[in-house]
């Protein structure tokens, strides 16, 4: 071989910097600003601290990561959870999924972040602050983030060129309804690929979506990398059913990506795929109490909740403004004028809604 092409050659067999290296450790836990998953060179579990940022405080914002490294080759799934800090189920479903998963059995690489966001799951608060008398952002509008800019996009700018984007050539983020209100198991989508994934994850509902601006779904789906967002019912709990579920939807997914090995469960029979949503809302303040649980089907106008006053008169009854699904309630009786009690899902067939009206 010419010299020249020995060089070359060297240099193509030399693998790229390690980006993912250690700035310290806590309780042995190794302390990274950025994850690359390709530098994991033997299969097994990695457990890191991902340092996504300075508090006001002086300690820095930690971020939990568990990397399961398979012993075969394969694709890199990326699974999120908690960066609305009150939406709790995803976190037990991805310890689940870090307890169950072998990596011996595994090709690819499942990278678990069970808690994106720590300032928010302190204070049992959405907002990724709580903060409230300036402002409270929301981590998942803040997607890919801006360095030297708030403090949010900056620690939105870290994890997504730190941990998230460079790690996922699919991604699953888990949240749960906010608090005060609760949905079955439902999945955002925006393209036939992704509503296949969310298929697989059998949820009760499938919402195609356009999706916002600035989520983890739509930033990574803008990117070319298929997400969806899984909703996993209440929040502030640790739900048991929804846990499972959520585990066993996403060891399907994995057998469809052929991560693991064995058959693909086919998606429920009783899958709702619907691509618009309309709030049910009181025109008066009050107490309201449904009348048709969570998951419901509703015909139009039919009686949805009433919402009686301080003595326990009646005020109005709010009506289903469209038939479809119920797929959301508000859990919490008290009610503004205004205030939504429940969201009504349902399929259009306008050819322009297939994705998302
Ligand atoms: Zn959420």
């Amino acid at each position: 071989m010419h010299i020249w092409g020995l060089v070359i050659a060297l240099l193509f067999a030399v693998p790229a910097a390690a980006d993912t290296q250690a700035v310290g450790s806590l309780d042995g836990v190794p302390i990274i600003d950025a994850l690359d998953v390709r530098d994991i060179t033997t299969a097994g579990v990695q457990h890191y601290w991902f340092r996504a940022g300075p508090s006001p405080v002086g300690q820095p914002w930690l971020v939990p990561v568990v990397v399961i490294k398979g012993a075969q080759p394969g694709p890199r799934l990326m699974l999120t959870a908690g960066i609305h800090g009150d939406e709790l189920n995803g976190i037990a479903v991805l310890h689940r999924l870090a307890a169950s998963i072998d990596p011996a059995r595994l090709a690819g690489t499942v990278t678990l972040v069970p808690g994106l966001n720590p300032p928010g799951l302190l204070q049992s608060a959405r907002q990724w602050t709580p903060d409230w008398t300036r402002s409270a952002p929301n981590l998942n509008r803040e997607m890919p983030g801006k360095p030297g800019s708030s403090a949010v996009a900056g620690f939105a700018h870290r994890l997504w060129q730190g941990l998230i984007r460079p790690n996922a050539d699919s991604a699953v983020d888990l949240h749960t309804q906010s608090r005060g209100t609760a949905y079955l198991m439902y999945a955002f989508a925006s393209s036939p690929r992704t509503r296949r994934m969310a298929e697989l994850v059998a949820p009760d509902i499938i919402k195609m979506d356009k999706g916002e601006r600035g989520t983890v779904e739509n930033t990574l789906t803008d990117d070319g990398v298929p997400a969806i967002t899984l909703e996993l019912g209440r929040p502030e709990m640790f739900d048991d059913t929804m846990i499972a579920r959520g585990e066993a939807g996403l060891l399907n997914l994995m057998r469809e990506l052929k991560m693991l090995p064995g058959k693909v469960a086919p998606p429920p029979a009783s899958l709702f795929v619907a691509n618009d949503i309309v709030a049910a809302r009181a025109t008066r303040a009050g107490w309201a109490r449904l009348l048709l649980p969570l998951g419901a089907l509703v015909k139009k106008d039919q009686p949805l909740a009433e919402v009686r006053d301080a003595f326990g008169t009646l005020l109005e009854t709010v009506m289903a403004p469209a038939e479809g699904r119920i797929n959301m309630i508000a859990t919490d009786p008290r009610t503004d004028q205004g205030g939504t009690i429940a969201r009504i899902v349902w399929w259009s067939p306008d050819p322009v809604c297939a994705n998302g009206c």
